[in-house]
């Protein structure tokens, strides 16, 4: 068995509740959920994270994360969802090989809905949101 969990689930050596494959991607049931519905994109093939994915698997992912999305809203009533991805520890990445998260979303429906904005919105100095897109762009 590999020694990355979701290699382990591709492979079939790990349990999973797989809802959807094909040439380049699975998608299968995260096992903690935080809402009714909350599934996970892998590439079938080992990428570590989302700098290190290809361009073509990552295309994959994404359309995989699109159908979920729309399958979360037609088929489990969803209001609306939310895409996922974690890149590196400080970002909260816990299993490194690339995923993306799809995570349905309820209006109004704590049982089903347990994610909250984990930042308070509020207004950037404009003098820093300009530095910080000077180094973007030099
Ligand atoms: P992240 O923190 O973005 O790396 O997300 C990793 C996700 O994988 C977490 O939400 C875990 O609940 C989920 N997870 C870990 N192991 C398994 C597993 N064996 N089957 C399904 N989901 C898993
Ligand atoms: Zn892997």
């Amino acid at each position: 068995m590999s020694e990355c969990t979701f290699c382990s689930i591709v492979a079939g050596d790990l349990p999973s509740t797989k809802v959807y494959e094909d040439d380049r991607t699975v998608a299968f049931m995260d096992i903690n959920p935080a809402s009714r519905g909350h599934s996970l994109v892998v590439p079938k093939e080992h990428s570590v994270d989302l700098l290190e994915i290809g361009a073509d698997d990552m295309a994959a992912c994404m359309q995989t994360a699109q159908k979920l999305a729309g399958d979360a809203k037609t088929k489990l009533g969803a209001d609306g969802v939310n895409l996922l991805n974690c890149c590196g520890a400080d970002a909260w990445q816990t299993v490194f090989h690339f995923h993306i998260h799809v995570i349905p979303r309820y209006r109004d429906q704590p049982a089903k809905d347990r994610l909250r904005l984990p930042w308070t919105p509020e207004a950037g100095a404009p003098e820093e949101i300009s530095a910080a897109a000077a180094d973007l762009t030099a």
